[in-house]
This record gives structure tokens, sequence and C-alpha cells, in this order.
């Protein structure tokens, strides 16, 4: 008997697998670039069209999010898709999870004169990390 093929819509297949279990190691918000390139290490040979398939489907059925930093940079992946938000730094441009609570009041603040109703929010925090703090610190003779 030939083993009947079961759809694959909804399932892991071992590249699916391989591409997610990368995303989950990764705390650095990569790009869909990053992630083939690491992808790649592991898996040989797997291509792009799959990558960029499968995060599709990742963030669609809800096991990864995207962040977008800006128009001009790619869009970034998140292993979380729990709510919440970002340090980025304008320097070296690396993407930490932070959580942030927002106290309602600003958001009932923030309704009353605009008559939006807030569903929620998402924070950037732009600045520098402590490395790239660290290095400025150093480059202007600010340690001994
Ligand atoms: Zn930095
Ligand atoms: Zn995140």
């Amino acid at each position: 008997v030939t083993p009947t093929t079961t759809p694959t819509s909804l399932r892991f297949t071992p590249q699916r697998r391989a591409i997610y279990d990368v995303l989950c190691e990764s705390e650095d918000h990569p790009t869909a670039g990053d992630i083939l390139e690491r992808v790649q290490r592991r898996v040989p040979g797997i291509g792009a069209a799959t990558v960029y398939r499968t995060l599709a489907w990742l963030v669609q059925s809800g096991q990864a999010a995207e962040l977008r930093l800006g128009e001009a940079d790619a869009t970034r992946y998140d292993r979380s898709v729990h709510r919440h938000d970002h340090l980025v730094c304008v320097q070296c441009g690396q993407v930490e999870d932070v959580h942030v609570p927002l106290d309602h009041k600003l958001l009932d603040e923030l309704a009353g004169p605009t008559s939006f109703q807030p569903s929620g929010y998402d924070v950037q925090i732009h600045g520098r990390c402590a490395r790239c703090a660290a290095a400025n610190a150093h480059n202007v003779g600010g340690i001994a």
C-alpha cells in the first residue's frame, strides 16, 4: 500500500521545523535574510522561497510575529507573539524585548480629545544599548 500523503498546510515539515527552531533560538529579531542564512547552515540547500513562505505561514498561524521598525528597515521576525515592547539601539540596530506596563489612564487621556478608541499599543524605545553606550563612553575617554 502506498502511504497517502497528508495535507502539509497545517503541519510542521522537517524544513518548517528547522526554520521555526532557528527563529526560536534567535533573540535578535532577525530579518528573513538572517533566518535564511542561519537555516542554510543547518539545512544546506534549503531555498529562500521556502524560508519566506514558512515565515509568512508562521505569522499567519500565530506562531511568530512580524516587527516593523521603520519604512527603510526590512521586516524582522519575533519568536514571541505575546504583547511586549522593544528597545531599539540607534547605533547598532540591536532590538531587545522589554515589557513596559503603560498606565491605562494614559490611553483614556488619549481617547478623550481624539475620540479614538485604543485597543492596544506597541512601544519602540529608541536609544543606545548597553554595549554601544559603553563604547561611546570609552571613545570620549570616559573610562580610564
Ligand atoms: Zn547598540
Ligand atoms: Zn520582540
